[in-house]
């Protein structure tokens, strides 16, 4: 029997059917659709089965495959070797066009690359499309052509160029669905995949913090944040949808998604960031490989409160504030000297909403090496921190059960801590 041709969406890090533009032009594209998601053994080889994110991104596909299935359609759900999975894909259906939406992170563009030329290679039209960010790759670039490299200029122009470019949110609901491939599979069990089901959580957006964002957010006891940030990366919301949000309620809100959109673009326009200090006259810092200040820091037995709290935060829930982000960062490259790659590698693992440009980004800025850091000289004081931004300890307590019972003494004085960070940033500037 002849096999009837189709269209495959590909989902991979945009798993929502709303205003989703890659999917929206595959349904457009006169064949039916069979939306695809492959679990990559090359990732899952790296991840704990009962990692938090693959709970997540499992969670997200079946409430998607859910949907498709009151449409007596589904979602296809695969897992082994990419090049593998295309191969046999393009042998069992008459595939004669391929969509997926773009990814810019260095691993995902070469693997995009093999499958595109692949699929080519057997005349099968492959499109990408602009999806998880508003601007990308060289729609924001400086009068001289160069990529941003500050963020307020960057900013200024990703606001100027978004006042000329108006889009619209696709609701779900308008969504064309009886273009997609009309059948019905088993989708298969969490246990089934290999995976074991998470304790931990990723938590719901929350869109009542916007409009007072700017008041709150520094303050990690008052859950002022949006939580939108694993949403983000899996793309379980439109970006587009919460740009439009940001702009009716909340600048300081804009400002941030806008930050996240510069880090990506710094990962784009300059790959090396991956392994590599930004500001390479940093490269001749020596840094202290102390692997039992590290595991004190990992651990959450600082004997900084707020730095003990966060990162106990983070080993609990895959989750830590911003503020608290920062303080952690900084107290492990300046205070304890230990280098940021180190620090970067542990939230990456532990991280539900774990971005390589953000999150490279960031411990690039508390370090000092990176594009539009903080300058090395600056030494956040975390006593200090715990005073202005945790005034009653209602988040140390939190997070620190024992802390009233008399909490253990700083591991580094901080007076001491700071001189021999500015001390080692200076010798290593002049190598
Ligand atoms: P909100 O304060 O509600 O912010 C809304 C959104 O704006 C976030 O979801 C995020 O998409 C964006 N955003 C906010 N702050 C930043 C920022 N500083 N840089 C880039 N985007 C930002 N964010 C990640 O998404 N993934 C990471 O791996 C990551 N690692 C970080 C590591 C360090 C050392 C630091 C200091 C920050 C890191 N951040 C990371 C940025 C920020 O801490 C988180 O985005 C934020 O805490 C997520 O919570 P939220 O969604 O409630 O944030």
């Amino acid at each position: 029997m002849k096999k009837i041709e189709i269209s495959i969406f590909w989902y991979r890090r945009d798993l929502r059917l709303e205003d989703n533009v890659g999917l929206k032009s595959a349904l457009e594209s006169g064949l039916p659709v069979l939306p695809i998601f492959i679990f990559d053994d090359e990732i899952l080889e790296d991840l704990p089965k009962n990692d938090g994110r693959l709970t997540f991104i499992y969670t997200s596909l079946r409430n998607i495959h859910l949907k498709l299935k009151n449409k007596n359609s589904s979602l296809l759900i695969k897992k082994g070797n990419i090049g593998e999975i295309w191969k046999a894909l393009i042998t069992e259906y008459d595939v004669k066009k391929v969509f997926f939406n773009r990814d810019y992170e260095p691993y995902a563009i070469k693997r995009d690359q093999k499958i595109t030329t692949f699929l080519e290679s057997k005349n099968i039209e492959v499109r990408n499309f602009k999806d998880q960010v508003i601007f990308e790759k060289n729609e924001i670039l400086k009068a001289d052509g160069k990529p941003y490299t500050v963020y307020t200029p960057y900013k200024n122009k990703w606001l100027e160029k978004f006042k000329q470019n108006p889009f619209t949110v696709e609701d779900e609901n308008n969504l064309d669905w009886d273009s997609f491939y009309n059948y019905e599979m088993l989708f298969p069990s969490l246990e089934n995949i290999g995976f074991v089901k998470s304790k931990q959580k990723v938590q719901p957006v929350n869109l009542s913090v916007i409009s007072d964002y700017d008041l709150n957010r520094d303050f990690p006891a008052k859950n002022g944040t949006s939580y939108l940030s694993p949403h983000l990366r899996f793309g379980t919301v439109s970006i587009r949808k919460f740009v439009m949000i940001a702009l009716e309620r909340n600048a300081v809100f804009l400002s941030e998604l806008i930050w996240r959109e510069f880090f990506m673009q710094i990962l784009f326009q300059f790959p090396k960031v991956v392994t590599h200090n930004f500001k390479s006259k940093y490269d001749g810092i020596k840094w202290r490989d102390s692997k039992e200040d590290f595991k004190r820091w990992c651990e959450g037995n600082t004997g900084y409160p707020l730095v003990d709290a966060g990162m106990r935060e983070l080993n609990e829930t895959g989750y830590m504030h911003n503020r608290v982000r920062m303080v952690t960062a900084g107290f492990l490259c300046k205070h304890l000297l230990i280098d940021w790659r180190w620090g970067e590698a542990y939230f990456a693992e532990k991280l539900l909403d774990y971005e390589l440009s953000s999150n490279n980004g960031n411990w690039q800025w508390a370090a000092g090496t990176g594009c539009d850091a903080a300058p090395y000289f600056r030494v956040f004081n975390p006593a200090l921190q715990l005073k202005k931004f945790d005034t009653n300890l209602e988040y140390t307590r939190k997070w620190i059960p024992e802390f009233d019972l008399g909490y253990s003494e700083p591991m580094v004085d901080h007076k001491f801590a700071r001189e021999r960070a500015l001390s080692a940033y200076k010798i290593g500037l002049q190598q």
